[in-house]
């Protein structure tokens, strides 16, 4: 890439969260091939964060590029409204055979955020289904589920901003986030707001809506498993769905196939998108059980009401089931228990400096939350510099690899963070 296509990028075009007036710097990637992404000027920088939870299997992998590839010479996309398609089918398939038993009816669509619409969408017309007008959700605070509306409605409203939304928004129930820890002991009065908030609401709640185990990027948090269990527990007393938004967790990053395979819980409703097509498209699919499909299809639409133009893309479904083909082979496993490990060994240290608060390990995760801010763009420049691909935000420096990454890649990585948070000028105070 030229300056001057850098220029035109900094002046026209948008990139997550940043302002057009004064835009951080962003690094030209030329390619990317295993754990690494490679600078326009040959740089080669290890890869931390696996695009966003995404790129599980690393970048150009042979299997997936073959999928890709093999679609294409094939059919790219045609619509699924009246037409059906082996890449939708094999998928779905895979998807049935790998979630828990109950969830068996698949809806795809193009991105998480439309997965938790979807989900959403489905509680309600659940409800308006059987007669009552249930529409209010809970959720924790410090969570995240997706940038549309809809999504937002249920965001943590501090760092979504529910400010600005005034009055546009939905107003949904909040309960504090989850205190008790995935490595602490489970404390019962964790559940005393959360259990007052369903107890009033009981006859408005159409569903509760969690990340199971890991809220990520409201806070890279991890709790107790008991509180899914208790969750569960509660809302089948009350009758209330659960919605597991494993867009983030699923796919192995816990160390679980899903995050609620930890608390041994099955949801109402499973919405995955990131990993899905290890990081090479973008599709996502909300599950849900027969039970509330047909309910829904026996309500007054008479159908649900969704449909998206690139539903069920033949090329997103090929790669994912060529992903999901991966997994099956398990080695997955082993690598994210080796990552696992590695991280809770090299990252310890950075608990010394004054500058970090915690840090936390599970799976293929691992979180330094910081004292303080840090300066995002000084930061970035000098994880560059060190020759890794790292994206802080606010008080959080985190690692998610992709499972194939060596233990001297990690370690590259693990000893830029213990380098950062000991330098006071990569924080703002
Ligand atoms: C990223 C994410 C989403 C939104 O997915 P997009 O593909 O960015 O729309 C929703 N929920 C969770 C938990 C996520 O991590």
């Amino acid at each position: 890439m030229t300056t001057d296509d850098l220029a035109f990028d900094q002046r026209h075009i948008w990139h997550p969260y940043t302002s057009i007036t004064s835009p951080l710097p962003v690094y030209p990637v030329e390619r990317a091939e295993g754990c690494e992404l490679i600078l326009s000027n040959g740089e080669r920088l290890v890869d931390g964060m696996s695009s966003w939870w995404a790129a599980i299997h690393g970048y150009n992998h042979p299997q997936l590029n073959a999928a890709m590839k093999t679609q294409i010479d094939t059919m790219s996309h045609v619509m699924f409204g009246g037409i059906t398609h082996a890449p939708a089918v094999n998928l779905c398939r895979k998807l049935v055979a790998m979630t828990p038993e109950r969830l068996e009816c698949v809806f795809l669509a193009d991105s998480g955020s439309v997965a938790v619409e979807v989900a959403m969408k489905m509680a309600l017309q659940y409800w308006r289904a059987l007669g009552e007008s249930r529409q209010q959700f809970l959720t924790f605070r410090n969570g995240y589920h997706g940038d549309t509306f809809g999504a937002m409605s249920v965001c943590d409203p501090e760092n979504s901003m529910h400010s600005l939304w005034k009055g546009y928004l939905p107003d949904n129930l909040f309960a504090p986030a989850p205190q008790s820890r995935m490595d602490g002991e489970w404390d019962e009065r964790d559940m005393v707001a959360f259990a007052r908030l369903m107890a009033a609401h009981r006859n408005e709640i159409a569903a509760v809506i969690l990340e199971p185990i890991v809220q990520g990027a409201g806070g890279m948090r991890m709790y107790h498993p008991e509180w899914l269990r208790r969750i569960r527990k509660m809302c089948d007393r009350e009758g209330i769905l659960l919605i597991a938004d494993e867009i983030a967790t699923g796919f192995g990053r816990t160390g679980k196939l899903f995050a609620c395979e930890h608390a041994d819980i099955t949801p109402d409703i499973l919405c995955l998108g990131k990993a899905l097509t290890g990081g090479t498209m973008t599709l996502s699919a909300t599950l849900t059980t027969r039970n509330i499909a047909e309910t829904i299809s026996n309500g007054e639409a008479g159908c649900f009401m969704h449909g998206p133009t690139f539903m069920g893309n033949p090329l997103a479904c090929a790669v994912a089931t060529a992903s999901l083909s991966l997994l099956e082979t398990g080695e997955w496993q082993h690598q994210v228990a080796a990552i696992e490990t590695q991280l809770r060994a090299e990252l310890s240290p950075a608990a010394q400096s004054p500058w970090v608060a915690d840090v936390r390990v599970l799976g293929a995760i691992g979180v330094v939350e910081t004292t303080h801010p840090v300066n995002m763009a000084a930061l970035q420049r000098f994880f560059v510099e060190q020759g890794v691909w790292i994206r802080p935000f606010g008080k959080l420096i985190y690692l998610m690899p992709p499972y194939l990454i060596q233990p001297e890649q990690l370690r590259k990585l693990t000893q830029a963070v213990n380098d950062a948070v000991t330098q006071e000028t990569f924080f703002i105070h």
